[in-house]
């Protein structure tokens, strides 16, 4: 017997439940068509929205910044890991947000558990969607503060564990999914906006999954509702529509200056590589010039749902480019999966615990890179498969 034995039974339960995940490598550069163990397929999983991972203006911003900065930062930002380009970044999202200031971290999930341990602590309470990413959930429990659940974009609900919950605490936080990843649904934000204001919330929206897609040009979900100057913190990742890799807060100088000093992601972890925010600042600049690519996004994202409604799929709650097509049972989702496969489609099965039990589904995500084709090419195989599997008629 071993200290470590419980692995293997851990291991073979996710397989006898069907919620073992495979990893596919892949052997080319994201894009429409990828390599995967030698075959060519047409990629439906990436959050490579608008094409960024691949671009040529993003590949060259990268090779210049290695010849004029080196590969690595050297160092935590407070230290000596700062370097003009992450300023710069900085100073461009803050720009193209319509926001004071933001702060560059290593990745969504650092910015939030950069920001919500440094906003409330013990004596706090925080109000979280029940649907949040795991990374908000995470920076919640990291905070030690009290966590009040609230169901799916519920309003009413929220609203009434604020009326009833909101004295007992300190400082109040009030956090949520600005595009809810699994579903792709919208957060009702005017209303949490409201919300916040009556019961003197911080508020603070994740909006991985918005910017770049929502708002015009792709500037969010602040954006998108109107809601400039009325949404205190936007965290953001620059690993899915921007292509890169890396995350950020944006909002006003003083809450950026106080993460600064205390958000200890920043403190302690060094900054994202040269290259990585040269090629950040690149796609700030196309994103800020043309609105051209979200528009070829959301007219991909129009045609494919509407595409899948008419085989006689369930796309779920989805208001975006992110398309789950509901199956239900998680070895059901993994053969569709499969099957995909086999006919060069290559489109992820998601079961428990990114979504709830009995939930399971074929996620797809649509790019601005995918041809006309390649959309018809996919809804053809979905058919097929369905079919097969007795999902559609
Ligand atoms: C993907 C995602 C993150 C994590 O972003 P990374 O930059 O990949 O770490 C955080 N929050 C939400 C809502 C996400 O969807």
């Amino acid at each position: 017997m071993g200290v470590l034995d419980f692995i293997d039974t851990e291991l073979q339960e996710l397989q006898a439940q069907g919620l073992y995940i495979y990893i596919r490598t892949i052997e080319s550069p994201q894009g429409a068509w990828i390599t995967v163990q030698g075959r060519q397929v047409l990629n439906l999983c990436s959050n490579n929205y608008l094409g960024f991972a691949n671009h040529p203006a993003l590949r060259q911003a990268a090779h210049e910044a290695i010849e004029r900065f080196g590969v690595g930062p050297a160092a935590v930002r407070t230290i000596a890991g700062t370097m003009s380009l992450h300023l710069e970044l900085e100073r461009k999202l803050a720009e193209f947000k319509r926001v004071e200031a933001t702060l560059s971290l290593q990745s969504g999930f650092a910015a939030n558990l950069a920001t919500i341990p440094a906003l409330v602590g013990p004596e706090d309470g925080i109000f979280s969607d029940e649907l949040n990413h795991a990374s908000i959930i995470d920076g919640c429990r990291l905070s030690r503060a009290q966590i009040v659940r609230y169901p799916h974009c519920d309003v009413q609900a929220l609203e009434d564990l604020l009326r009833r919950e909101a004295s007992k605490y300190r400082r109040r936080l009030l956090v949520t999914d600005g595009v809810f990843s699994m579903d792709g649904d919208i957060a009702p934000l005017p209303e949490l906006v409201r919300l916040a204001r009556e019961y003197e919330c911080i508020l603070m929206v994740d909006d991985a999954h918005g910017e770049g897609v929502l708002g015009y040009g792709g500037r969010g979900i602040v954006d998108h509702f109107g809601l400039h100057g009325q949404v205190d913190i936007e965290v953001g990742t620059l690993s899915k529509a921007f292509g890169v890799v890396g995350g950020y807060v944006a909002g006003s100088a003083r809450l950026v200056e106080y993460l600064r000093q205390k958000a200890r992601p920043f403190l302690f972890s060094s900054a994202v590589t040269p290259p990585d925010v040269a090629a950040c600042i690149a796609a700030v600049d196309i994103l800020t010039e043309s609105t051209q690519l979200v528009e070829r996004l959301w007219e991909n994202t129009r045609y494919f749902k509407e595409g899948m409604r008419q085989l006689g799929f369930d796309t779920g709650r989805s208001q975006t480019p992110i398309i789950p097509v509901m199956l239900g049972d998680a070895r059901l989702a993994t053969e569709c999966s499969k099957r995909l496969f086999e006919h060069n489609v290559f489109a992820q099965a998601i079961g428990y615990p990114t979504v709830p039990r009995g939930q399971a589904r074929i996620r797809v995500m649509i790019s601005a890179v995918h041809a006309r084709e390649d959309l018809d090419f996919a809804l053809e195989v979905f058919r097929r498969v369905g079919r097969e599997l007795g999902v559609v008629s």
